[in-house]
């Protein structure tokens, strides 16, 4: 009797630690390529999904960081500064939204790859 108690009290603990598991929303992170804009440093980060930025960069200390691009045309490595989202009604351009080289205008664009072995850079 006792032992059939014990196993219950076991299944129902299990069963517990499963729902909390469940009920905690996953944080899904990614690497990014991140550039900090003040303190002029490309760097690999792990982000979470969806974050807003700019976000806080372990460089300059503050909120200067944003997802780094690099033009395939000319090899301008520049932040992407999400624009701010269109008013109701309001007419944007057919780039909206998408990355473009600051230099030529080209959307011909990558994520920069930073040397081998390396986790940042600073650009000068
Ligand atoms: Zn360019």
């Amino acid at each position: 009797m006792k032992g059939k108690i014990i196993v219950l009290a076991i299944v129902i603990l299990l069963a517990v630690g499963f729902i909390v598991k469940q009920a905690i929303p996953k944080k899904y992170t990614y690497e990014a390529v991140l550039l900090d804009t003040e303190a002029k440093v490309l760097y690999k980060a792990k982000i979470p999904l969806g974050v807003k930025f700019p976000i806080k960069s372990p460089y300059s200390g503050k909120k200067t960081a944003y997802p780094a691009y690099q033009c395939a045309k000319d090899g301008t490595i520049f932040p992407y500064v999400p624009p701010p989202p269109p008013k109701e009604g309001e007419e944007v351009s057919p780039d909206y939204g998408i990355p473009k080289c600051p230099k030529d205008g080209s959307l011909d664009v990558d994520v920069p790859i930073l040397p081998e072995g390396k986790t940042f850079i600073k650009l000068k």
